[in-house]
């Protein structure tokens, strides 16, 4: 598939690096099979779900002087975290909270890439293997045909009303398509990638409950260890040996990186009636 300029929204810079190589050295292939071509690439950053503001300025700088250094067009929209607010007011749980979180985003991008006249429009949340893809791909899809302008029914990003969005697209040579690219496979070098770097890699998804959640799961870690621990890691003590197996201190090798997110929704959600808070932008162990 060829599009002309392929909008994509992004997350943060650990979930950025890879998706992005991937996309503009051509290698990317939606979930259909098809593979993806794009003459022009622009990043978007519009993530009103980070809080508190200090934490959404650093990633917002560390993303915008990776693109910088990278020579990576990239735009950063206005960070509105109170629309994050209202649309998840009604449901502070998972999924619920992470559907509106999409559904804002997206939709957000999507307004803009129908206003700059771009043809295609995808995101960089799905690298993670934490998130909810099948919820992201509804809600993308959902983002672009709201700005068809046959049908408009004003997924609004500057306050004006349905009518005034759709003449103010720019109609582009096609029309915007939401595509559904799983960059997953890529997750854990596009994290070990940013920490080599040197980039900040956050350790919760980044609203506040994601961050209240994350640290109680953190904790819950920390007290199943200590639990199983034998040795005496406070004193320094070695791991007590229990024939040719160690029970002491966890292998540091195996141990969650601490941006780690607490579980995998693929692969724990159905086992746990409380599904795991999805870690975007870079899991924490993120995204
Ligand atoms: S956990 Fe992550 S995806 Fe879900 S609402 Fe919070 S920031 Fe959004």
């Amino acid at each position: 598939m060829r599009v002309e300029h392929l909008v994509m929204h992004a997350c943060c810079t650990p979930c950025t690096i890879k998706s992005y190589e991937r996309l503009a050295s051509g290698r990317a292939i939606t979930r259909e099979g098809e593979p993806v071509s794009a003459s022009r690439i622009t990043l978007l950053y519009y993530n009103p779900n980070i809080a508190p503001a200090e934490e959404y300025e650093r990633r917002r700088d560390a993303w915008v002087a990776y693109c910088a250094r990278q020579g990576i067009e990239a735009v950063e929209l206005e960070y509105e975290p109170q629309l994050w607010e209202e649309a998840t007011a009604a449901d502070l749980q998972v999924p619920g909270r992470c559907r509106q979180c999409y559904a804002l985003r997206l939709g957000r991008a999507a307004a803009w890439a129908a206003q700059h006249g771009a043809d295609a429009l995808t995101t960089t949340l799905t690298i993670s293997p934490y998130q909810m893809s099948e919820l992201i791909a509804e809600e993308g899809q959902k983002a672009v045909l709201a700005m068809s302008p046959s049908s408009c029914v004003g997924r609004d990003d500057l306050g004006a009303p349905p009518s005034q969005i759709a003449s103010s697209i720019t109609a582009p040579a096609a029309p915007l398509r939401y595509l559904d690219i799983d960059f997953s496979s890529d997750y854990r070098a596009s994290q070990n990638a940013a920490r080599a770097a040197g980039i900040y890699v956050q350790n919760y998804c980044g609203c506040l409950p994601s961050k209240r959640e994350a640290e109680e799961q953190r904790a819950q870690r920390r007290a199943a260890r200590k639990k199983t621990s034998v040795g005496d890691d406070a004193l320094g003590m070695p791991p007590v040996e229990l024939g040719s197996t160690s029970v002491g201190r966890v292998d540091p090798s195996a141990e969650r990186p601490e941006n780690e997110p607490v579980a995998s929704f693929s692969a724990e959600q159905s086992a746990s009636p409380a599904p795991p808070v999805p870690t975007t932008e870079s899991a924490p162990d993120a995204h």
